[in-house]
């Protein structure tokens, strides 16, 4: 799948620290999960590779924090023309290692690019204040100073946005970073990383670290005990968050954490139910239900209950699944074997507790990788079924029924997470109601998609600390000092 892109130097397989593309000590294999195939073998860096790059980004970072908010601006600008402009080989390389549908690759390029335009612009609106003094011989203002070497470790299942989401505020603010891209997809970060050595972002100042499954956990540690590292921002499970933070306490680094969900979708009596299956059906089954906000838990309304797992069954039964190159595929393959059996094992307890299957099921081990899973619905779900509690991360959505308003939303708090969640309603009140009720980050209503650069997302609870995205995504990248002027 790799063969045909226009630009075959964008398919880098080395690390880059400083500028300079390492081959490392040994390599490691990317697969493509639609297939099964080798893709090719990629630089597996160690904890020493890793000092390196911490050493790289703290010497760049001088020069890098004294250029005008204007000349990051222009840099940056520049990286996300280059991203854009070479939209269809970054898909292409996506589809390959991750195995989402090409134009939802595509998609993400935009929405990964969207974030280094955003961040260009806010980078010439970093302001301080002056405040009002205490005393008319004094005069006290506040600047904001970046907040220096920066590290992100990211998840194969945005394998752009989720870099650029972090590094482009951090770069904008006047900051350097060291990045660990998840190592089941290396290549769209490694593309990436190209692009910005093109745009003129200088050795040093973006690094970009891959390794293995054991080489990332080796690294990991170095980036959390570097007192040289001031900030880490991490996108992934709340299982590995808790590490990290863990790691990082001896040196009270500042984080910024986007882990686990388990996302309620309420549809109530008063909803338009065709919206709502649209809805349910954009945010279950993206990217085969592998992201963090995709929908977990179908909470439907009695009085609408029969009618909405009708018509949602028998849309979900429409999905394509293939090959992500494939013409018309809605559902590409799940990234590895563990993620099949996750799914099937949830699959496999709501119907032992009572659930009926409307559609799906099982894997479909016929196709390619046989990595691929139905899409699947379940009616007559529990409290008591594993998908009640665990996130999924699959395309399977499991539907509950409820009577009333406060048991709905007492079902979808009922988490340690709360990240994002859905209501469909028509009813002005319950709108506001509910909105305010969720425990939850971000709260989509009638619709099923709501993530685009511009606004915070980001979880409550144990979900994670910080937003990206939106002017509130350049605070973590920041320290605030209050500078206190006398004898004036
Ligand atoms: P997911 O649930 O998305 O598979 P993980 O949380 O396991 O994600 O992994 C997300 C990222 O965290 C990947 O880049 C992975 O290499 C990295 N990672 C996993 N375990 C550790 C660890 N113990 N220390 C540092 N990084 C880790």
């Amino acid at each position: 799948p790799l063969a045909t892109l226009k630009d075959p130097t964008l398919l880098k397989t080395d690390a880059l620290i400083n500028g300079e593309w390492l081959a490392g000590a040994s390599r490691f294999a990317v697969h493509d999960p639609a297939t099964g195939a080798k893709l090719v073998d990629v630089a597996n860096l160690g904890p020493q590779d890793a000092q390196a790059a911490i050493a790289a980004a703290n010497a760049a970072w001088p020069a890098w924090r004294s250029k005008t908010a204007k000349e990051r601006s222009s840099i940056l600008r520049q990286w996300f023309d280059l991203l854009m402009a070479n939209q269809d080989d970054l898909g292409r390389i996506m589809t390959a290692e991750q195995g989402k549908p090409l134009p939802e690759a595509k998609g993400e390029v935009a929405y990964g690019a969207s974030f280094v335009e955003w961040f260009a612009e806010e980078a010439k609106r970093v302001n301080g204040e002056t405040l009002p003094q205490f005393d008319n011989n004094k005069r006290l203002l506040v600047l904001k100073q970046p907040i220096g070497v920066c590290a992100a470790i990211t998840p194969w299942n945005f394998p752009l946005a989720m870099i650029t989401r972090k590094v482009a505020p951090a770069l904008a603010a006047g900051c350097t970073v060291v990045i660990k891209p998840a190592e089941l997809t290396p290549l769209s970060a490694l593309a990436a990383a190209e692009l910005a050595q093109r745009a003129g972002i200088p050795a040093g100042v973006l690094n970009m670290l891959c390794a293995d499954a054991d080489n990332s956990i080796a690294i990991g540690k170095v980036l959390c005990e570097s007192p040289i590292v001031r900030h880490l921002s991490f996108t992934g499970s709340t299982e590995v968050g808790r590490i990290l933070m863990a790691q990082s306490a001896p040196t009270v680094k500042k984080m910024s954490l986007e882990l686990g969900g388990n996302a309620p979708f309420i549809v109530f009596d008063d909803a338009d139910i065709d919206s709502a299956v649209e809805g349910a059906f954009a945010s279950k089954y993206r990217n085969a239900g592998q992201t963090c906000v995709c929908s977990n838990r179908f909470y439907v309304q009695s009085g609408v209950y029969d009618a909405f797992v009708k018509k949602f069954a028998a849309k979900v039964a429409t999905a394509k699944v293939g090959n992500g190159f494939e013409d018309g595929v809605n559902q590409g393959p799940l990234i590895e074997e563990a993620a099949l059996v996750k799914v099937q094992r949830h699959v496999d307890d709501a119907l032992a507790k009572g659930g009926k299957v409307l559609t799906g099921g099982k894997r479909l081990k016929t196709l390619g990788s046989g990595q691929f899973f139905e899409p699947t619905v379940i009616s007559n779900a529990s409290a008591d079924m594993l998908c009640a509690t665990e996130e999924t991360f699959g395309p399977f959505a499991p539907v509950f029924k409820f009577e009333t308003e406060q048991e709905a939303i007492d079902a979808a708090n009922n988490t340690e997470f709360g990240l994002a969640s859905y209501f469909y309603s028509r009813d002005v009140g319950r709108i506001f109601r509910v909105g305010e009720a969720l425990e939850y980050g971000m709260v989509g209503i009638n619709v099923g998609i709501l993530a685009t650069e511009h606004v915070p997302f980001g979880g409550v609870k144990q979900s994670g600390l910080g937003r990206e995205g939106s002017h509130h995504g350049m605070d973590d990248y920041v320290e605030i000092k209050y500078l206190c002027l006398g004898d004036i």
